[in-house]
């Protein structure tokens, strides 16, 4: 099958952008990397009348370095991460699981904006980002406003993004030096989606302890104090009891799944404690 006819546009900056991503008047759909909008055009699952195609957009692949965070735009790739384009605030977190997303035609085209849009439940920067306690910036004709990464995923292929918004910029938060993270992704081939995912942080000079069960049928579930599933604290301790009675009353009600992603957090944890 191939995609309805559709107008197509290029702006060159962020306003032309929001312009067109305003008019009301006729079905309009942004396109970034196309990695996971062009199967569906072509199956014509979406059918704009207009795509505005946001890479052009220097604004929006622009990385800012902060003493404790970096910024970056919505149109960076999984490629600029995991090739080191874009400094490292999380001790080696980001381009770690860059290098885990799909094939490299895949990351040199796919960007985390069109990642956390596209909001599939099984990709991987929705949970690793909600691990280090990552935000994202939208505008639109409101304004700006910022959210937890978390947040703007409402459900599967269901982001909080309204009529008129783009996402702008991700914000990373810097990790400590004493900080140790762990992700781990059960999927049949490396590179595939996952079926479960564990994300792990620990970082004890900025208080942070959080785990995220990603992969899941829906948003990730996210613990914000995770020192509940570390047992009574000593390297390997885990509460997996704690972590599926959490899974169970997120809504994951199958008691085998509920058992492989709490394995992917344990691991995810093991992993952190190594570092
Ligand atoms: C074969 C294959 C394997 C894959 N494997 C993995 C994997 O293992 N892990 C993983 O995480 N991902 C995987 N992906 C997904 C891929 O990594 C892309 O991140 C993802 O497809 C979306 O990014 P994109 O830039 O291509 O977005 P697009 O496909 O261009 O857009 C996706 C959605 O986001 C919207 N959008 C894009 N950018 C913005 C913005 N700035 N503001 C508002 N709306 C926006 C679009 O309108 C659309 O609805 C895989 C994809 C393929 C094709």
């Amino acid at each position: 099958m191939k995609p309805v006819n559709f107008d197509y546009a290029r702006p060159a900056d962020l306003d032309a952008a929001l312009a067109l991503v305003g008019d009301d008047s006729r079905a309009v759909k942004v396109i970034a990397g196309s990695q996971s909008l062009g199967p569906m055009l072509n199956m014509r699952l979406v059918q704009p009348e207009l795509l505005v195609d946001i890479t052009a957009i220097e604004a929006l692949k622009h990385v800012e370095e902060r003493s404790d965070a970096v910024v970056m735009g919505a149109c960076v790739t999984h490629a600029d991460i995991e090739d080191g384009r874009v400094p490292d605030v999380t001790r080696g977190a980001l381009p770690a699981v860059a290098r885990g997303i799909a094939y490299r035609a895949v990351r040199n085209r796919g960007t985390i904006g069109g990642s956390l849009t596209h909001a599939d439940p099984s990709a991987d920067w929705i949970s690793i980002l909600a691990a280090l306690g990552a935000s994202v910036t939208l505008r639109g004709p409101s304004g700006e406003r910022r959210l937890a990464v978390e947040d703007y995923m409402l459900g599967a292929l269901e982001a909080d993004l309204r009529p008129g918004e783009l996402l702008v910029s991700v914000t990373v938060p810097r990790l400590s030096l004493s900080a140790r993270w762990g992700y781990y992704k059960i999927c049949r081939k490396t590179g595939e989606f996952a079926h479960a995912i564990g994300a792990f942080l620990v970082d004890p000079e900025r208080h942070v302890s959080r785990a995220v069960i990603g992969a899941t049928e829906s948003r990730p579930i996210v613990v914000a104090n995770a020192r509940q599933l570390l047992g009574d604290g000593r390297p390997g301790a885990f509460d997996a009891r704690a972590a599926e009675s959490l899974a169970e009353a997120a809504g994951m009600a199958d008691a085998i799944d509920r058992q492989i992603h709490v394995a992917a957090l344990r691991r995810a944890i093991e992993r952190a404690q190594v570092q």
